[in-house]
């Protein structure tokens, strides 16, 4: 084992670098706490599909449902949170992030039904806000287009044709394009490199932000194939577009440029590449962190808690075993609950540590996501997925009451208020 790395001072050090880590320490060092995330690297964040779930059922009011989650479940993390600080949490995330569409009725969010990558309907309170979700605007005449590119030999498309053709009017056929011809009609070069390169769906997000002057180009190309696969249909008689997720970095850009190409309306099918849309959202929260100035150090694996007079001692080791040793105020556990590594891992292990540590576990995460602790000052909390591992909560729970991107925004933001009221007393 190396030396160790001399040990670093922090207010408050996060442990997981997901979703819910990255809010946390944007909300803190927006207000002036200073912190540190330490990651492992790999979380269900980089799998996320592009939506904001709260609840898996369809309900008319989610005040409602919470307040009964309150009374049935407890542990559940929204029986904690309460509809205020979630409200609030949301209309704080809506805000920050642009790129995101909210469901909203007057002030009351709504669990919206939009599609998923299988073509059926899913229910969820925001969404990146390119994703196909007009489907009251369907009539029998509308005709939607939805293109396919040949490279990704998938049939997600066909799928997703099928199922909205089972419940909407209208008709809805697949076109199916060649990326290599439309680069080939751009400029034979590029073509090239982008084959020797390897065609990914973020390589090609990022040509389309830099082509989105070109797109005319694709619009031609779309022109021509509707005549040669459809010679029935009639272009201008196409009311929408609905593309996969390859269409840049920052979609709207691209999408408002082929409208202009377009007579229909072009939309993005955000949930058909999780890699993509998770991707867009991980380079937006690193910018917003990169200019505020908080690092995220990642390959960091916590190995170790300790107790230290009245902060707390977390020994993090790297691949190779350098050790890092954080000495802070609080630590906060934001370590998701499928890729959970160290002694988070283990829930005996875990138990019997927190026994040692004279903390409250299994089933004692309190209110504002504080895992109970003898003393006031140093605090332990749980965030995000791993506010289930924390609690009694089952996975068959997490499934089937639906947590996902609503339970890190919002446990983040009630830890985020907890320490900043202790931070400015
Ligand atoms: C395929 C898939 C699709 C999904 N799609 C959606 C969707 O469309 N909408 C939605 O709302 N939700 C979706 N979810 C759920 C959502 O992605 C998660 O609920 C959310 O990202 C959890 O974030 P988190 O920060 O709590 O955990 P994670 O993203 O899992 O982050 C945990 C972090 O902690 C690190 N870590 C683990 N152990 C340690 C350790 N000992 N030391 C240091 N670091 C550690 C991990 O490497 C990781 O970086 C999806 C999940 C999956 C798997």
């Amino acid at each position: 084992m190396k030396d160790m790395d001399p040990t670093e001072i922090c207010e408050v050090c996060i442990v997981g670098g997901g979703y819910s880590g990255m809010n946390l320490a944007r909300l803190l060092t927006t207000n002036g706490v200073n912190c540190k995330i330490y990651s492992a690297g790999y979380g269900a964040s980089n799998l996320w599909a592009g939506t904001i779930d709260l609840l898996n059922f369809p309900c008319e009011n989610l005040s409602i449902e919470l307040a009964k989650f309150q009374v049935s479940i407890p542990q559940h993390p929204y029986a904690k949170i309460g509809m205020d600080l979630i409200n609030d949490s949301l209309d704080e995330f809506f805000k920050a992030f642009p790129n995101f569409l909210a469901f909203k009725d007057g002030n009351n969010y709504i669990n919206q039904p939009i599609l998923t990558m299988l073509g059926n309907l899913k229910l969820c309170v925001g969404l990146w806000d390119t994703i196909f979700k007009d489907f009251d605007k369907f009539n029998p005449e509308s005709l939607c287009v939805l293109i396919e590119f040949e490279e990704f030999n998938n049939s997600a498309m066909h799928l997703v044709a099928k199922g909205l053709q089972s419940q909407f009017p209208g008709k809805f056929l697949v076109l199916t394009l060649s990326l290599s011809e439309l680069f080939a009609q751009i400029d034979s070069d590029l073509a090239e490199k982008i084959q020797d390169d390897k065609i990914s769906l973020n390589n090609l997000a990022a040509f389309f932000d830099s082509q989105k002057l070109s797109m005319g180009i694709l619009a031609n190309y779309i022109k021509n194939e509707v005549g040669n696969q459809y010679p029935k249909e009639q272009f201008d008689k196409i009311s929408y577009y609905l593309f996969p997720p390859v269409l840049g970095i920052e979609p709207k850009k691209v999408i408002s440029s082929l409208n202009n190409h377009l007579l229909g309306k072009s939309f993005e099918l955000a949930a058909l590449s999780t890699s993509l849309m998770s991707r867009r959202l991980f380079n937006q929260f690193e910018q917003k962190l990169e200019l505020l100035s908080t690092q995220i150090n990642k390959g960091f694996v916590l190995t170790s808690l300790e107790r230290h007079g009245l902060n707390w001692n977390c020994i993090f080791e790297k691949v190779k075993g350098e050790k890092v040793q954080i000495l802070a105020k609080n630590v906060v556990i934001a370590t998701g609950s499928l890729f959970v590594k160290g002694f988070l891992a283990d829930e005996a292990e875990l138990a019997n540590k927190f026994h040692e540590l004279n903390l409250e576990f299994p089933g004692g995460l309190g209110h504002d996501f504080e895992i109970n602790s003898t003393k006031d000052c140093s605090k332990v909390f749980a965030i995000g997925s791993a506010a289930f591992l924390m609690s009694q909560c089952t996975d068959e729970d997490e499934f089937r009451d639906g947590t996902g991107l609503g339970v890190a925004i919002s446990s983040s933001y009630a830890v985020a208020q907890k320490i900043i009221r202790e931070h400015t007393k």
